[in-house]
């Protein structure tokens, strides 16, 4: 029997075209002999379209956008149908979406009303990935070392914002990094050298979000490792970024050429083990399942500093999370189906 297998992809986030270039090349890794494929559209504007199985890969994303030929299902419509005593119409989705209202805990969280598995991290670690404040408190109960910060609310920064970048520039100082809270991809993220690029830093960052955070900077190398599990996580080999220009912000992210991934990362073995043990850490921290990227900063001085952990890492064939598995000797279909495997088993687990 066939694993009926859905696609959740698109979506209303920044990242709606790489969920589409991700669902192209999941499409293309699985084998059609083992999964019935049933791709969701989730347009722009927030539409849900399901559109017919797919029998095997596609040449262009636009074959994924469905529009008008396509049945709007809509996640309340997704709900009667996929009630849990008609289980049976997919046994698993897989949610190829990045950022808010994807990445979050909110489509995990109906998931979960419908009883149905699903690839990846459950509600409280989807969210709590997502929240970088939320993150960062969870990481420092856990003793993992970080870089100083602090999170602002919209509206009391709006009532006194002197006051913000007073405490900004006691407690952290420049050069610091000023992001909304909950995003990723480097969207609406600056770095500030002083008290008129933090006022600029601030705008930009509530543009996005009612929460920001700000960090302290520093200077580092970007040292990545792909945690793959549920109660018994492993680690991939590590990778590291090398960025073209000042930071890893979207464009360098998701165009060509910006950035280089060297993967193995060439660090000392006991840094690679100090990693993988503070990856390890971090993703039960957060009560992490399926899949993580765990973000580092390494500094010259050797100080090992965890940035963040991304709960849906990028997952193109050429993003570094697939990449990574593949130097430790995980290829990108047989990563997806061990993916879909653990779903099922944590799905079991839980009844
Ligand atoms: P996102 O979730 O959007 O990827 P990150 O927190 O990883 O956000 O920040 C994006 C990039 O900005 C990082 O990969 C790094 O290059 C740079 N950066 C972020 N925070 C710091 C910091 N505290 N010090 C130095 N560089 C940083
Ligand atoms: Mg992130
Ligand atoms: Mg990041």
């Amino acid at each position: 029997m066939k694993i009926n297998i859905c696609l959740l992809y698109g979506g209303k986030s920044a990242e709606h075209e790489v969920s589409l270039q991700t669902a192209k090349a999941v499409i293309k890794a699985l084998d059609t002999n083992k999964f019935a494929i049933h791709p969701i559209f989730i347009s722009n504007e927030g539409n849900w379209i399901k559109g017919p199985e797919l029998l095997g890969p596609i040449e262009n994303v636009k074959e994924l956008e469905f529009r008008n030929e396509g049945e709007e299902v809509g996640p309340n419509a997704l709900s009667t149908r996929l009630a849990p005593e008609q289980k049976g119409s997919y046994d698993v989705v897989f949610p190829l979406l990045h950022g808010p209202n994807g990445e979050d805990g909110t489509v995990q969280g109906m998931l979960e009303l419908l009883n149905i598995p699903y690839v990846g991290n459950g509600v409280l670690a989807s969210s709590a990935g997502m929240d970088k404040v939320i993150m960062k408190n969870l990481f420092a109960q856990a003793g993992l070392d970080q870089v100083k910060y602090e999170s602002f609310i919209r509206s009391t920064w709006n009532s006194d914002p002197e006051r913000a970048y007073d405490q900004v520039e006691t407690e952290i100082g420049y050069p610091c990094f000023v992001k909304p809270a909950n995003l990723g991809s480097s969207v609406g993220i600056s770095k500030c050298e002083n008290r008129k690029e933090l006022a600029e830093a601030f705008v930009e960052a509530f543009k996005y979000d009612r929460k920001i955070i700000v960090e302290e900077g520093v200077t580092a190398r970007e040292i990545e490792v792909g945690v793959l599990g549920n109660d018994f996580p492993e680690c991939s080999v590590a990778g590291e970024i090398v960025p073209k220009k000042g930071f890893y912000d979207y464009e360098a992210k998701y165009s060509d050429g910006d950035t280089s991934l060297v993967i193995p990362a060439d660090i000392p073995e006991e840094q690679y083990k100090e990693i993988t043990r503070m990856a390890i850490k971090a993703f039960k921290a957060l009560d992490c399942s399926g899949l993580a990227r765990a973000d580092f900063f390494v500094t010259k001085e050797g100080r090992i500093i965890i940035n963040e952990v991304n709960t849906m890492p990028g997952f193109t064939p050429y993003s570094m999370f697939p990449l990574l598995w593949k130097h430790t000797g995980v290829e990108y279909s047989e990563l997806i189906e061990r993916l879909v495997q653990l779903a099922l088993k944590r799905y079991e687990e839980k009844q």
